[in-house]
């Protein structure tokens, strides 16, 4: 049998190349983890969740300070933002977090840390920077970068992606982003709150095209009424830059271009999966453009060798590269076989409102050809929204015709956040009446879950035919009141 020099070698120090890591050396395998970048952390510490986020919360206490007087505060006139200071400030955030994912930390967990570039040379060992190392098992974990599309011009403009952005030294006065998914969406909500006016661009016609139109028209809608311009249904012809001013120019659906130009241009028109410099080829893996190809146990076409996180382009978020890395674990040190289920996996673009979701949408459901029911809830009617001033959007569960939940959305406050009740309850197979009687603290914005599922049950139990039963059983004497009485004595509301 081959003697190599380690158990389990790592290509990738992120979310998911941390998890295998930490799993396998603490189960005892001699474990090599690779990073190119000079610390561990990946692309969600470095250029994405973390200083997204940290972004984001900068940009809401900048919001509320210039809306102090709707909570019946004194007006307050706010100085422009010194960006140079927020990017201070998700540098010291990084810091913090980075000492959880430091050399010494996997060290002493057992792994060994290496830096350097990975380049496969067959299909047990690789080059790191000219040194040969061999392992029994590898897994590659390599993230993703921004696409680039080949946009004629955008190679000769000083464009922003989300490498550069949260170290900028000053706030652009204007800001195009191109592209309306999460990642363009999160910052130009932020940049716009933060003092940026902002144009967004997208061929789509709508933002955040996984969701649902009215829920992700919803969050079109607030960032609109906060000032961002959106030009959807627009396809990009080009790109060009003078004088320090960046030019994009568009063709409209209905066939008018429209040109507009900025300070700055943030492309975030997806991810390109990290495999280009791999020599995947080397050692026998197959993959294509949108990702390594994996089966359930995320093997690759050479069964040693596994992929996890963004490199195989399924789910890419923090959360489901680190379940991939607790996949792999099983699979390749316990050899426990475990597949990977995405059914329940949640996710959540961070606007305000946020909008989180787990399931299928209504969406998902009509694509997949499944009946839908959906029931809504609407923060306007949640009193803890009321006293904080977070009336917008809405929960919405949706079952199907047996009524057996298919997924959940929450655009609103904290929606991140209130998504795990349902994802402790549908992974749990917890059922909707047991969530409908569970007693939830008031006042709070989780009550919405809560109403949402007795919504669906109260039509029945309040219903005539119970009413007539329990009339008829018990002698009750039935309505006390009725809407006429109401409107004789003046008691009926403007509103109904
Ligand atoms: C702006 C932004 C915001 C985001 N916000 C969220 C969020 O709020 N929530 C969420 O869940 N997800 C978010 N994401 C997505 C999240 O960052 C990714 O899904 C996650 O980082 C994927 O982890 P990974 O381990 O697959 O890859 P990565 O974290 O990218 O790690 C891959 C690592 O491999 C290294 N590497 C690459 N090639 C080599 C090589 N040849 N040799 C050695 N090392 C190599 C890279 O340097 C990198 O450190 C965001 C992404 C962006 C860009």
């Amino acid at each position: 049998m081959p003697d190599y020099d380690y158990d389990i070698g790592i290509i990738g120090g992120g979310a998911a190349g941390l998890t295998v890591a930490s799993g396998a050396a603490q189960l005892g395998a001699k474990t090599l983890l690779i990073e190119k970048e000079p610390a561990l952390g990946g692309d969600c510490l470095h250029h994405g969740c973390v200083p997204s986020k940290t972004l984001i919360r900068s940009a809401h206490v900048y919001h509320q300070m210039k809306h102090a007087e709707g909570f019946g505060l004194p007006k307050v006139e706010v100085p422009p933002v010194d960006f140079s200071r927020i990017a201070r400030r998700i540098a010291d955030v990084i810091a913090v977090i980075q000492k959880h994912d430091s050399e010494e930390r996997f060290c002493k967990l057992g792994a060994k840390v290496a830096f350097g570039d990975a380049r496969f040379k067959d299909d047990h060992a690789v080059d790191l920077d000219g040194k040969t190392v061999s392992a029994k098992t590898w897994v590659v974990a390599t993230g993703s970068s921004p696409a680039l599309p080949p946009i004629p011009g955008l190679d000769t403009i000083d464009y922003l992606t989300n490498r550069e952005i949260f170290s900028l030294q000053k706030l652009p006065d204007s800001l195009i982003v191109l592209g309306g998914g999460p990642i363009g969406i999160e910052m130009a909500q932020a940049f716009n709150r933060l003092g940026t006016a902002v144009t967004v661009v997208d061929r789509a016609d709508q933002i955040l095209g996984k969701e649902d139109p009215d829920m992700a028209g919803a969050v079109q809608a607030v960032m609109e009424s906060e000032g961002v311009h959106f030009y959807l249904d627009a396809s990009i012809e080009g790109a060009s830059e003078a004088a320090g001013k960046k030019t994009v120019t568009m063709k409209q659906r209905e066939g008018s271009t429209v040109s507009l130009t900025a300070d700055a241009v943030l492309v975030a028109m997806g991810r390109a999966v990290n495999v280009q410099d791999l020599d995947l080829e080397a050692a026998g893996v197959t993959y294509e453009r949108t990702g390594i190809l994996v089966n359930a146990r995320l093997r690759t076409s050479r069964k040693h060798i596994y992929a996890a996180g963004d490199v195989s382009g399924g789910y890419q978020f923090t959360h489901a590269a680190g379940y991939e890395g607790g996949v792999v674990v099983s699979n390749a040190v316990f050899r426990l076989p475990r597949k990977v289920d995405y059914t329940w996996l949640p996710w959540c673009t961070y606007t305000d409102p946020e909008l989180a979701s787990i399931g299928m949408n209504e969406r998902a459901a009509a694509e997949a050809g499944i009946e839908t029911r959906v029931w809504t809830e609407a923060f306007a009617d949640n009193d803890r929204g009321l006293a904080e001033r977070r009336t917008e959007g809405r929960i919405k569960l949706v079952l199907d015709k047996k009524e057996k939940p298919l997924g959940v959305q929450i655009l609103g406050p904290r929606a991140g956040d209130l998504i795990s009740e349902w994802v402790a309850a549908l992974n749990g197979g917890v059922k909707l009446s047991t969530l409908a009687a569970a007693i939830h603290p008031y006042p709070t914005l989780g009550e919405i879950s809560k109403r949402v599922t007795g919504s669906v049950f109260s039509p029945k139990i309040f219903s005539e035919t119970v009413q007539k039963g329990l009339q008829f059983f018990f002698n009750l004497k039935g309505r006390a009141c009725t809407p006429e009485v109401c409107e004789d004595a003046g008691l009926v509301s403007e509103d109904g």
